[in-house]
C-alpha cells in the first residue's frame, strides 16, 4: 500500500500514521524528519539544507527529491509507504509519479486528515512538554496527567503558542491547498474529519481505504 497523508500541525497525523503503520505493515516515511536528521547529523545536505529549514521556508526540490529517491532504494518497503511532507509542490508532484512509475509502484491514495484551525490552535496551546525526557502532554487528554512533580517542571514548546501556531496554519493551507486540489482532481483524495477521538479517526481512514482498495 502506498499513501500520501496530509495533516496540519496538531491535527494528529503522527498519531494515524503510527496505527497505519502497525495494521498494514508500511513504513513511515517524513521529509520533515529526514531534513531533520541530515541537519543534525552535519551531513553535506544537511549542511546545504539547514538554513531553509530555520527560517521555515521550503528547501528547493532537487534536494528534497533525491532524499526521497534514495529512501525509495533502501530495500525495506515489502509492503509500501504512509509519505507525508511529500510532496508539497507541482514539481515535487511531477517527480514523485516519475520515481514511483520507475519503481513499479503506484499510489493507492491520498489521506488528508481535517481539522478546524481554531481546534488545532486549541490543541496546541494544551501541549506541554517534560525538558528532562522529552516526552509530549497533553493537559487536556483523558489519562495523560503527569506526576505533580513531572507537571512542575512542564514547558510549553515556542513553536506551540498560538500566535506562531496560527502562522504555521497559514504556512500549511498555502503549501498543501495546491497539491491536494492536485490529486482530487485525480479522484485520488480522501478526506477524513479529524476532530474525534484516534481510534474513531482510524476507523474511518480503514473504511475509506478498504472501499477503495476494493475499487481499485
Ligand atoms: P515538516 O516537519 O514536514 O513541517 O518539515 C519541516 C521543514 O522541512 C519544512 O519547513 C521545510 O523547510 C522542510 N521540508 C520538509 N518537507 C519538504 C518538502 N517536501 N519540500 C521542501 N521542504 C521540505
Amino acid at each position: 500500500m502506498h499513501l500520501i497523508l496530509i495533516g496540519a500541525p496538531g491535527s494528529g497525523k503522527g498519531t494515524q500514521a503510527r496505527r497505519l503503520v502497525e495494521t498494514y505493515g508500511i513504513v513511515h516515511i517524513s521529509t520533515g524528519d529526514m531534513l531533520r536528521e541530515a541537519v543534525q547529523n552535519g551531513s553535506d545536505l544537511g549542511v546545504l539544507v539547514h538554513a531553509y529549514i530555520s527560517q521555515g521556508h521550503l528547501v528547493p526540490d532537487t534536494h528534497v527529491t533525491e532524499l526521497v529517491e534514495e529512501r525509495l532504494d533502501r530495500g525495506d518497503l515489502p509492503k509500501g509507504f504512509v509519505i507525508d511532507g511529500y510532496p508539497r509542490t507541482e514539481r515535487q508532484i511531477d517527480a514523485f509519479d516519475r520515481m514511483m512509475l520507475a519503481r513499479g509502484r503506484t499510489l493507492d491514495a491520498v489521506l488528508r486528515i481535517d481539522v478546524d484551525d481554531d481546534v488545532v490552535v486549541s490543541r496546541m496551546s494544551d501541549r506541554r512538554i517534560d525538558p528532562e525526557t522529552g516526552h509530549i502532554y497533553n493537559l487536556n487528554l483523558e489519562g495523560d496527567h503527569p506526576s505533580p512533580e513531572i507537571e512542575a517542571r512542564l514547558v510549553q514548546r515556542d513553536d506551540d503558542r498560538p500566535e506562531i501556531v496560527k502562522q504555521r496554519l497559514l504556512t500549511f493551507h498555502a503549501d498543501t491547498e495546491p497539491v491536494m486540489e492536485h490529486y482530487r482532481s485525480r479522484g485520488q483524495l480522501i478526506e477524513v474529519h479529524g476532530d474525534r477521538a484516534p481510534s474513531l479517526v482510524f476507523a474511518d481512514i480503514q473504511r475509506r481505504l478498504a472501499t477503495r482498495m476494493k475499487g481499485q
